[in-house]
């Protein structure tokens, strides 16, 4: 556990009681002492709307009737369940996958884009902006928008735009803008500022379609709502399958969205232990991981309160990890609760860990993980080996396609060099 942040036994009940009481977020938009809307006067009001109009539409029966009927057409729900015997024989217990990386555009994350798109339809909006980093989740907005015919403006870091050539191209071709962030850092939390700037200028006409289960109030509840789905079709799924739950649930931590989308049906289950795994980078040192909930303090990133790695002055630290998805300094407050509640333990996973655990799971499963996907695979492999026989769960949060270029170099040995080309002439 963080040693930074300490509950007393009776606070833990008093905070999981709450949440599997379906308690939080409270009417403040806070889960426990996390969360809340820590935003400048101008986008209150944009944020107030959005609440009032997600409270509205989100449990209508035609909502989530046209939702279900894009998610089965079109993204490919309900996503399998796998069992992955020759990984379970190589580690000692039964390990079993929700196939989020079977989902169209390949990752969990256009379940959350796709609600936050239909939603936008719903309130009226003319067009969608989001961020991205990696360009993951610019992918999914891209796609989802051009799905529903909205037009999709996604804010990038030109640094990143320039790491992530390919993805900038998949917008482009699903008829996205992105717009290059020359401002700031050039990346993730440079490209969040410049949406919410493009947000607060026209906050009727535009919808913000933000990314995970973080920012203020009501996004980590709405993000967590559109990714549950992952856990619930999960756990019945297993229950079918097997007669029983698994002992223990796994996934990869980085704002929390499909972690949290995957823990959230197995949080009232107690007997099931459940695992987030973060980016463990080079090591525990000062700004070599982005394992926030593993090292981090409580305060204030980007509207919301949570566990951020950050010095004693509130600067927020430079992040490492090989894989982008999960670099970032803050954390979905709803997992800051879970840590606090004592319900969900957090640990990280290297780089090397991570990578090492790619390579098995693609040579022994015929799978080949996202990089993030990775860490949380090297969290079971690791609990397997203290809990033989046993039975985990985890959330296959995507696929490794993306990540080529990064596995090119680590894990491939450069291909031999080919032999000099005759010369004219040279031979007799
Ligand atoms: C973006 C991404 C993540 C990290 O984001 P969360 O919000 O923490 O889920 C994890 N896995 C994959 C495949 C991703 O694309």
């Amino acid at each position: 556990m963080n040693a930074n942040v300490k509950f007393t036994p009776a606070e833990q009940h008093r905070l999981l009681d709450a949440e599997v009481s379906g308690q939080f977020p409270d009417a403040r938009g806070r889960f426990g002492p996390y969360g809340g809307r820590y935003v400048p006067e101008t986008l209150i009001p944009a944020l107030e709307r959005l609440e009032a109009g997600m409270r509205e539409h989100l449990p209508r029966e035609d909502f989530q009737r046209e939702l279900s009927e894009q998610l089965d057409s079109w993204v490919g729900r309900p996503t399998a369940l796998s069992h992955a015997p020759r990984l379970s024989a190589a580690w000692g217990a039964d390990i079993w996958f929700k196939r989020e990386d079977l989902a169209h555009t390949g990752a969990h994350k256009i379940n959350n884009a796709l609600g936050q798109a239909l939603l936008a339809q719903r309130l009226g909006a003319k067009r969608i902006v989001a961020e991205t980093g990696a360009g993951q989740h610019g992918v999914a907005s891209a796609a989802a928008c051009a799905r529903l015919g909205l037009p999709c403006t996604v804010y990038m870091g030109a640094i990143d735009m320039e790491r992530q050539a390919p993805n900038v191209g998949r917008m482009r071709l699903m008829g996205a803008e992105v717009v290059p962030v020359t401002g700031g850092d050039q990346t993730l939390r440079a490209a969040i500022d410049e949406a919410l700037r493009d947000w607060v200028s026209d906050p009727d006409g535009t919808f913000y379609l933000l990314g995970s289960a973080v920012g203020p109030h009501p996004y980590p509840y709405l993000v967590r709502e559109l990714q549950a789905i992952i856990g619930r079709e999960a756990r019945a799924q297993y229950l079918k399958r097997q007669g029983r739950l698994p002992d223990a649930v796994f996934a990869c931590v980085g704002g929390g969205s499909n972690a949290i989308g995957m823990f959230h049906a197995f949080v009232p289950d107690r007997e099931v232990a459940i695992i987030g795994i973060e980016a463990g980078g080079r090591g525990s040192g000062l700004g070599q991981n982005a394992a926030s909930l593993s090292y981090g303090w409580p305060g204030v990133l980007q509207g919301c309160y949570s566990l951020l790695l950050q010095d004693e002055n509130g600067q927020i630290y430079e992040t490492d990890s090989i894989s982008a998805g999960l670099d970032y300094p803050g954390v979905g407050p709803e997992h800051a609760l879970l840590l606090a509640a004592g319900r969900v333990q957090y640990e990280s996973a290297t780089d090397d860990e991570a990578l090492a655990a790619l390579q098995e799971c693609a040579r022994l499963e015929g799978i080949l993980p996202a990089l993030e996907t990775a860490h949380a695979l090297h969290g079971a492999k690791r609990w397997a080996a203290r809990n033989p026989g046993k039975q985990a769960l985890l959330c296959m949060s995507g696929r490794g396609d993306k990540d080529m270029p990064t596995l090119q170099r680590t894990l491939l040995a450069p291909l031999p060099a080919p032999p000099p080309a005759p010369t004219p002439g040279a031979a007799s």
